[in-house]
C-alpha cells in the first residue's frame, strides 16, 4: 500500500482544520457562576477562528458541530477523519473547584493514550476495511499492522506536541497560562492516529474574571486570532504545506 506521507503530499488541496467545539446539545460542558455554559462559547470561539482560516486562499475549517447539538467523541474524530483533516482542535473552556484558578492550558495525546488507543483500533473489526496512516491494516499480520499504527500515533504525537507549542506561545500572548508547556492525556478526541491533534483549554469558566472574559466578542476573538496564529507558525515551519494551495 501506498503510505500516506505528510498531508503536503496532496497538492492543490488546501490545508484543512478540523475544529472541535466541546460538548453542545444535552451536554453543557462547564458552567460559569454567571451561567455561562462551556458549549456556547466554545461554539462562538470556534466560529471566529473558521472566519479566520476561511478568509485564507490555501486553508479551510471545518467545524466538527456547527450548532448546539451532541456529538459523541468517537463521531467528532470519525468527522475529521472522513474529511481527511491535516489538523484536529477541539476548543474547551476549564472548570476547577477553586474558583481561583486560571489561565489556558494545551493538551496532546499521551503516550499510554495512544497505546490503549492503538490496542483498541487493531482489537476493532470494523476497521477492517480501514486506512490508517495510509496504511491498509487487513493487509498485514496483526504484529506488523501494530507496529505501523505505534509509527503513524507516535509521529502524530510528535507533531501535535509541535502544533501545541505555537499555540501555547500565541495564546501566552494574550491570557495567562495555567501551564507553561504542553500537557499530556488520553482524551478521546485526540486519538486518530493520523490526525495531529491538540485540546485547547481556552481560559477557567470557573474562575469569575475569565468567565467574564470568555463571554465578551473581545476576548473571543483574541483567543480565535492567538489560536490562528499559532496555526500559522505550524504550517510555515513545514514548506511542504506552507507552499501548497
Ligand atoms: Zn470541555
Amino acid at each position: 500500500p501506498q503510505p500516506r506521507a505528510s498531508p503536503g503530499a496532496r497538492p492543490g488541496r488546501p490545508i484543512l482544520i478540523a475544529l472541535d467545539p466541546g460538548h453542545g446539545g444535552e451536554d453543557p460542558g462547564a458552567i460559569g457562576k454567571r451561567g455561562t455554559r462551556e458549549k456556547d462559547v466554545v461554539l462562538q470561539i470556534a466560529h471566529r477562528l473558521k472566519k479566520l482560516i476561511d478568509a485564507q486562499p490555501n486553508m479551510r475549517a471545518y467545524l466538527t458541530r456547527d450548532r448546539d447539538y451532541f456529538v459523541p467523541l468517537n463521531v467528532r474524530v470519525q468527522k475529521a477523519r472522513r474529511v481527511q483533516a491535516d489538523l484536529f482542535i477541539s476548543i474547551h473552556a476549564d472548570a476547577w473547584i477553586k474558583p481561583s484558578a486560571r489561565g489556558s492550558s494545551v493538551w496532546a495525546l499521551s503516550q499510554n493514550g495512544a497505546t490503549s488507543s492503538a490496542a483498541r483500533w487493531l482489537a476493532k473489526k470494523e476497521n477492517d476495511a480501514d486506512l490508517i496512516g495510509g496504511v491498509n491494516l487487513g493487509a498485514h499480520n496483526a504484529q506488523v499492522a501494530k507496529v505501523l499504527l505505534d509509527l503513524s500515533t507516535g509521529a502524530q504525537i510528535n507533531d501535535s506536541i509541535r502544533v501545541g507549542t505555537q499555540v501555547l506561545g500565541e495564546i501566552g500572548k494574550i491570557n495567562q497560562l495555567h501551564k507553561n508547556r504542553i500537557e499530556r492525556a488520553g482524551f478521546a478526541v485526540l486519538k486518530a492516529p493520523d490526525i495531529p491533534s491538540i485540546l485547547i483549554e481556552t481560559a477557567f469558566i470557573s474562575n469569575p474574571q475569565e468567565e467574564q472574559l470568555l463571554r465578551t466578542a473581545a476576548h473571543q476573538q483574541r483567543i480565535a486570532g492567538a489560536v490562528f496564529s499559532g496555526i500559522q507558525d505550524y504550517f510555515s515551519a513545514q514548506p511542504a504545506l506552507a507552499r501548497r494551495g
